[in-house]
């Protein structure tokens, strides 16, 4: 049976790639902060939980570890864990900058380090959530469009450095998605992309030939122009 660890995996995008992953047919780790939201929706979903931190070293490393002595190996690795903080260029605060920093690209990058050793064996796949916030401006979301821009860019470097490897990698860069992390933006949750939208991307990529791969795929907001 292929499994998968899904980090960011109680809410929102991740929880709606689990879902998709339990449909396919894989064996799911879950793993987020909160231990009561982490075990809520494995439960749901049969996977098995983990409570851990992405912005800690020894839980980057404790997540992988537990999935792998658990399943025997890794074929997708979903990086979805992120956090998103307000902030202009001139007023930025310190532990601001680490956080997001933090989870969205030291944790994505140790994770996926310990990672890679199975998914070589597996021809895995790793998804990464970058955002569409990645792709341009984004005046008073600095911190975050820099991490998201820095996700897409070593989405890049895993496959070129991965390309022997059998390994291959995609950054998803969506506009507002209908989740916990968006309801700051005021639009109507009717008017977002859908979690379920991000999935099916994920779904398409993991039934291509071993021969090709999809680097980045950006999903735009039908009506709106969101930091693209
Ligand atoms: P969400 O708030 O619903 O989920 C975020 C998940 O990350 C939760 O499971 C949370 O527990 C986990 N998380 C946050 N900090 C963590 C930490 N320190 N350690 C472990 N887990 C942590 O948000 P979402 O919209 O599902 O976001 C998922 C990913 O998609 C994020 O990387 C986000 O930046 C990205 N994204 C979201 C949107 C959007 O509009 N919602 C758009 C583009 C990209």
């Amino acid at each position: 049976m292929p499994s998968a660890l899904v980090t960011g995996g109680s809410s929102g995008i991740g929880l709606a790639m689990a879902r998709m992953l339990r449909d396919e047919g894989y064996e799911l780790t879950l793993a987020s902060r909160t231990r009561e939201k982490i075990e809520a929706a494995a439960g749901e979903l049969g996977a098995h939980a983990i409570a851990a931190d992405m912005s800690k070293e020894e839980d980057c490393v404790r997540v992988v570890a537990e999935h792998v002595d658990r399943c025997g190996g890794i074929d997708v690795l979903v990086n979805s864990a992120g956090i998103g903080i307000a902030g202009t260029v001139e007023s930025l605060q310190a532990k601001h900058i680490d956080l997001q920093l933090g989870v969205n690209l030291r944790g994505l990058l140790l994770v996926s380090r310990e990672a890679i050793p199975h998914l070589k064996q597996s021809k895995g796949w790793i998804i990464n959530l970058a955002s569409i916030a990645g792709t341009g401006p984004t005046p008073g979301l600095t911190v975050y469009g820099a991490t998201k821009a820095a996700v897409i860019a070593l989405t890049r470097s895993q496959n070129e450095e991965l390309d022997g490897d059998g390994i291959r990698a995609i950054a998803i860069c969506p506009g507002f998605v209908d989740t916990p992390m968006a309801e700051w933006s005021g639009i109507p949750p009717a008017e977002m992309i859908r979690p379920e939208d991000c999935a099916e991307v994920v779904r398409m990529c993991l039934r291509l030939s071993p021969n090709a791969r999809v680097p980045q795929v950006v999903i735009e907001r039908v009506g709106s122009r969101d930091f693209a």
